[in-house]
């Protein structure tokens, strides 16, 4: 008895082990492509973003989904600024490291000079906030009056706006962002442990290109639904990320979104081969990091009719998940989310799948906006690396992948009624 169950339970552990390895085995093989140097970061320089686009076309041509028009691009612009050359600092004679010591602000133009530095405290702050200086030399803040990184990037901007150039001494971690439009302001946020004494003099060689129009796509597909083709159940994913600040620093966003990507096209290839009742459409969105704009093209030019879409759900940031999941518009469509906690509870998947209310943070938002429901799930837990040179493919933990597959899978099944 006892070996016949521990047989029974070795055999399941098997399966369940080797269904594990081979969804993260093609996860792993998306995800390092796209996070790959010919990639580029996925951004507007060295034409990242149409290498990303052309590599998850030709996955959607490899699995069989069908395009809409005989083509599965969605062709659409947008201005950003872009660093494609030079990005130098010298901090009293010693090279800093791009994208590791230091980021430049992304709305930063070029830039080149010698600047003495003027150390000051957050003390100076409030009245430097009420009679800006423009001075010819640069203003280093070795504290700011902040508790937090985005009470931090909010001071920046303030600071970016008014007194320039300037330098932020930085604690945590770097985070970079991408700008759709650029200015006169330079500030560069250094990490203090590269600091050992307040720094006295700056160089700068920083060469950066504002390109008006920048064009890109989103890459679209579908398989058609047996029983009722004019409902709609959507997968979404990001697929560009931040590009390059400068040759030496390249910013892969593995876990935002390769992480996304592959789960979309892992979803695509289940319902491939597992056809379903409603038709199921896949998008990979460009430009979301420069400000959703893919989700905001596509909701004005639909490919079909948004009313048909019965569920949308959005992936983004999906490579841990220690900490179970998030679903971020769970208030506003209860129900849904009623069905995506009960198949959590049955099969037990994850460790939690969190109630969250509406957010603009990813390109579900213009979906919600327009009356679709919606979910946004990103997972929780895990590695921290976010909108910085970190966020790499050998890092990326993977944890709960294949089970929030599983739930994603099982969720939409549901919503289909099977
Ligand atoms: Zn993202």
């Amino acid at each position: 008895m006892f070996k016949k169950v521990f047989l029974l339970f070795a055999c399941v552990l098997v399966v369940h082990v080797k269904i594990a390895a081979q969804d993260t085995a093609y996860a792993r093989e998306v995800i390092s492509a796209l996070c790959s140097p010919e990639m580029a970061g996925r951004g507007y320089v060295n034409d990242g973003d149409a290498a990303a686009a052309d590599y998850i076309k030709k996955q959607f041509e490899k699995l069989g989904l069908e395009a809409f028009d005989f083509n599965y691009y969605q062709d659409f612009s947008f201005p950003v600024n872009t660093f494609p050359g030079r990005v130098n600092l010298l901090v009293d004679g010693v090279k800093m490291k791009p994208g590791v010591d230091f980021i430049i602000n992304p709305k930063s133009s070029t830039y080149k000079g010698k600047f003495d530095v003027l150390t000051l405290d957050s003390l100076a702050w409030d009245s430097l906030m009420r009679n800006p200086v423009v001075q010819d030399g640069m203003m280093g803040f070795s504290k700011l009056p902040v508790s937090n990184s985005r009470e931090f990037n909010q001071k920046a901007e303030e600071l970016s706006q008014k007194i320039f150039p300037a330098m932020l001494w930085r604690k945590e971690r770097l985070t970079w962002s991408v700008a759709t439009a650029t200015d006169q302001s330079l500030e560069i946020d250094i990490v203090d442990s590269c600091l050992k004494t307040p720094p006295k003099l700056v160089e700068i060689d920083f060469e950066t290109k504002f390109k008006k129009v920048h064009r890109t796509q989103n890459v679209v597909s579908y398989v058609r639904g047996t029983a009722q083709p004019d409902s709609f159940l959507v997968f979404t994913a990001h697929y560009d990320h931040l590009g390059i600040m400068g040759k030496e620093a390249l910013f892969p966003g593995a876990n935002d979104n390769a992480s996304g990507v592959s789960m979309l096209l892992q979803l695509a290839k289940y319902f491939e081969a597992n056809k379903a009742g409603y038709s199921i459409a896949f998008i990979a969105f460009a430009g979301e990091e420069a400000g959703l704009k893919g989700s905001e093209f596509y909701v004005r030019h639909p490919i079909f009719p948004l009313m048909q879409i019965k569920c949308l759900v959005n992936l983004d940031l999906l490579g841990t998940g220690e900490e179970g999941i998030t679903v971020v518009n769970a208030t506003e469509f209860p129900k849904l989310f009623a069905k995506m906690e009960k198949i959590n509870i049955e099969k037990e998947y994850v460790t939690q799948v969190k109630k969250r209310g509406k957010a603009a943070n990813s390109d579900h938002h213009h979906f919600t906006e327009k009356g679709v429901p919606s979910f946004f799930i990103y997972t929780l837990g895990g590695i921290k690396a976010y909108h910085d040179v970190f966020d790499k493919p050998e890092t990326l933990p993977l944890t709960e992948y294949a089970d929030v597959f599983r739930l994603i899978r099982d969720f939409a099944l549901r919503v289909m009624g099977i």
